[in-house]
């Protein structure tokens, strides 16, 4: 049997060890080394527990029983034991014995809860997910980065003008349990008082991940938080037990505490009359309900003993962890691909270099990128790993703060990835090109060294590509050629009908299988008829112009015509998907939509402000709707776009020379492929594409019968295609009538028959003010079968090539990239 090695510190009962004197010099001859699979530490522990259990009866405290007193006198035996573990002076100290961490974090919360007025609540955004879950119970709560600490400590106030005063919790991770990152001690003594209103502030100090693998020094009360929680387990691996410490300069906060279970009472009358009095000579008195867990807190009394024994002062422990980690970071840190890319990206800070930081615990986070720059799946490597018996821990470790800024992920998107189908624990775990969890390797008092080289080595084994392929990838500064067919510009039209979003130059936009993203995601829907919204009928439409602001991840809608005096001059609309901002499902439900006679079912929002601004500039009783990706039955719409009678059979050229002129295109792809298409709100297609030559040719045709040239923005398409007009390379007009394909940059477009034009086309776009041209010269020049077409329907095809790469993860177009058509 092979052993398993534990990387995942919190995980001790796995921890079985084959651990040699030699690679843990404080440990010299004083282990019997079991080479048959147990642990020496485990079996030591539990061998001693047994004896304890076996010689002794405890009896349920507060008895008079032998028994019961044996157990009475042990408890209090070791609750002295706990503090002089961490250092702290029984008359400024008391330990609470509770089931873990998150227990001890809840009867501080019950307590401040009933406090007068209740509390308010600010938290380090590095938190575990049992410190997040305070703020549902404060009166306002608020998540704060290191320097907005700072600032707090040194003079900015929170929780102004909220009203009575009341007190403030603050609690923040000793070290996170993400990437190993420690925060300072001193917090708790800069922020006693709120600095300009005075208000008491209380610290709950998360110490579960720092004390696992180093020392906690409360020596100096006057300076060490309020509370403390933590779990035994973490660094003993047994029992099931956890604390909260107590600064007795703040136990009067669980004076207003309510609840009294069995034990914490010194008389209680029920009957006529209703009337306690509370134990109140220490506050584990009062805190611990009903009957402890004895057995349990007899066994940290040997796990105290064993663990010393075994692996010294726990100084001991954190320089043996720091060693580990140390070569653990420089051993992934160094990892190259053949073509010398790195193989890990790391989280962690770097645990050689302590440079103004606060340390780090013996805890590495990351990633795995293949050659090409992929991001490799999370279960697909915890999966293998177990299977090499490796113990780590995969995803979003319980620090949605902490995985949050690490990776990236803004709040709308973490939303869209959810209502995408990610859930904690998902396979699916790479979106939209971004990891959405960690790899975290952590260390604790057993790990060997030959664990970490030995997890470095299967890390070089699966996931190290010898070969010197480079990723294909333009480098961004390569000059472009813009007399070669190119990306002109890209639009994208948030709400359905109305005006174009131009994507900055620069920008790396995304293309999903339903067109580019944030494409179309709204639209306009009549209060009365439920008929989305179109400028056909409602030319002002083009005037409402809506900008994505994915630093604040709001939709900003301004109106460029005259905004009635009530209304705002912008509004703004989240680009999260809070259930919170639409009307309720019940209502959604009756009240189905049509967009272009088709039934959806969109989310309408429930906002007036939204739905006022909509229909004060427009002067129509309209709401806006949502239609994001990802809908199923009718909150999903397909691609109707199919090549045209003009492009299957175009008017025969001349001459034919083999290889010199395009051949018709090849007929439309499978029905099952077209009918799995999804679009959103987009008429036919997922992309709509035109040519600037096309546009000109038309221009030309208007201005020779004395009209005015048309703005290309007049054909509201997604992607402009150009060349320079200088160039003799320029595109012949109405090419893309014959494409099949289109590859832009690296990517792969196909190709899905001509676009249907209606009078839209004669709206101009920036005045909203309608003429006859385009679309009498187009109905003159490009009219096919009784029908009006110009531009392209297209849809994304895929990488060419490497499709294991990043940008086959994310895929993107960017203005100025060169264009490559396809017959
Ligand atoms: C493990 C952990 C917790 C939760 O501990 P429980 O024993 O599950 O209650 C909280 N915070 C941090 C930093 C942790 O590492």
């Amino acid at each position: 049997m092979t052993t398993p090695k534990t990387l995942d510190g919190a995980g001790y009962n796995a921890a079985v060890e084959r651990f040699r004197d030699d690679e843990y010099p404080m440990l010299q001859g004083s282990v019997y080394l079991d080479h048959a699979g147990t642990t020496p530490y485990a079996k030591s522990l539990m061998d001693r527990f047994a004896q304890d259990m076996t010689a002794n009866l405890f009896g349920n405290p507060h008895s008079a029983s032998a028994s019961s007193q044996l157990s009475t006198s042990r408890i209090e035996d070791i609750r002295l034991r706990v503090l002089q573990f961490f250092n702290a002076d029984p008359l400024e100290f008391d330990v609470v014995f509770v089931a873990n961490a998150t227990a001890g974090i809840k009867l501080v919360v019950e307590a401040m809860r009933a406090l007068p007025g209740s509390f308010d609540y600010a938290y380090h955004q590095s938190s575990h997910t049992s410190l997040v879950g305070v703020r549902e119970e404060a009166r306002s709560s608020v998540c704060l980065d290191d320097r907005q600490v700072e600032d707090w400590a040194a003079s900015v106030s929170l929780f102004q003008g909220n009203g009575e005063d009341v007190p403030t919790l603050f609690a923040y991770p000793a070290q996170s349990n993400m990437d190993g990152r420690r925060f300072p001690l001193a917090w708790a003594d800069k922020l006693r008082r709120d600095s300009t209103s005075g208000k008491r502030i209380y610290t709950l100090l998360d110490a579960a991940a720092l004390v696992s693998s180093s020392p906690l020094d409360l020596s100096c009360a006057d300076t060490a938080p309020d509370f403390i929680v933590l779990s035994f387990y973490k660094i003993f691996g047994f029992p099931d037990l956890g604390a909260l410490i107590v600064r007795r300069e703040a136990e009067d906060v669980f004076a207003s505490r309510r609840y009294f279970g069995g034990g914490t009472v010194d008389m209680v009358v029920s009957v006529k009359e209703q009337w306690h009095a509370s134990k109140n000579h220490f506050v584990h008195e009062r805190l611990e309900d009903g009957t402890l867990p004895m057995h349990s807190i007899i066994a940290l009394d040997t796990a105290l003993d064993v663990h010393r024994q075994l692996f010294g002062s726990m100084p001991n422990v954190a320089a043996h962890t720091l060693f580990l980690s140390r070569r653990l970071y420089g051993g992934l840190k160094f990892l190259r691909h053949g073509n010398g890319e790195p193989v890990c990206t790391i989280y962690s800070p770097d645990p050689n270099s302590q440079t103004g930081a606060h340390g780090t615990g013996p805890v590495v986070a990351f990633n795995i990128r293949n050659s090409l720059g992929a991001w490799v799946s999370l279960t697909e490597v915890e999966k293998l790993a177990s299977l090499k018996q490796f113990h780590v821990r995969t995803g979003g470790v319980c620090n949605p703060g902490g995985i949050a800024s690490v990776l990236g992920l803004e709040p709308w998107e973490m939303k869209t990835n959810f209502s995408s189908g990610f859930r904690c624990g998902t396979e699916n775990d790479i979106m939209a090109g971004k990891p959405t969890g960690v790899i975290r390797a952590s260390l604790g008092a057993m790990s060997t060294t030959s664990d970490v080289d030995s997890f470095v080595e299967f890390i070089r084994e699966f996931y190290l590509d010898k070969s010197l392929a480079l990723s294909q990838s333009e480098p961004m500064s390569q000059p472009r050629d813009l007399s070669r067919l190119h990306v002109h510009s890209i639009s994208i039209y948030p709400i359905k009908s109305c005006a174009g979003y131009q994507v900055p130059e620069g920008v790396d936009w995304e293309v999903r299988p339903e067109g580019l993203a944030w494409d179309r995601e709204w639209c306009l829907v009549h209060q009365g008829s439920g008929q989305a919204l179109s400028q056909k009928r409602y030319p002002r439409m083009s005037l409402v112009r809506a900008t994505l602001d994915f630093r604040r991840g709001e939709l900003r809608v301004r109106y460029a015509g005259r905004v009635p005096a009530h209304l705002p001059g912008e509004i703004r609309v989240p680009l999260s998907q809070n259930p919170a901002v639409f009307q309720s499902s019940a209502t959604r439900r009756s009240r189905s939509s049509r967009v272009c006679g088709e039934e959806i079912v969109a989310q309408t929002y429930a906002s007036a402000e939204i739905n006022d601004f909509f229909s004060g500039v427009l002067n129509v009783p309209c709401v806006l709707a949502r239609f994001p990706p990802g809908g199923q039955g009718k909150s999903m719409r397909h691609n109707k776009a199919h090549l045209q009678m003009h492009q299957i059979a175009p008017s025969p050229p001349k001459l034919i020379l083999p290889g010199s002129f395009p051949a018709p295109p090849s007929p439309p792809d499978s029905d099952t492929e077209r009918t799995e298409r999804r679009i959103l709100l987009a008429n036919e297609s997922p992309i709509l594409a035109i040519s600037l030559a096309s546009v000109e040719a038309l221009n030309q045709e208007i201005e020779r019968t004395g009209g005015k040239a048309v703005s290309p923005a007049v054909f509201r398409a997604n992607i402009v295609l150009g060349s320079s007009p200088q160039s003799h390379n320029t595109q012949a007009p109405y090419a893309e009538d014959t494409w099949s394909r289109l590859r832009i940059g690296r990517h792969e477009f196909k190709m899905l028959g001509s676009c249907r034009r209606c009078h839209i086309v004669c709206i101009n776009q920036e005045t909203a003010e309608k003429s006859e041209e385009p679309f009498v010269t187009l109905s003159k020049t490009r009219r096919f079968e009784g029908k009006v077409f110009f531009g392209t329907h297209m849809c994304y095809g895929g990488l060419v090539g490497e499709e294991s790469s990043w940008e086959a993860q994310f895929p993107t177009v960017r203005v100025g990239e060169g264009v490559v058509p396809g017959w």
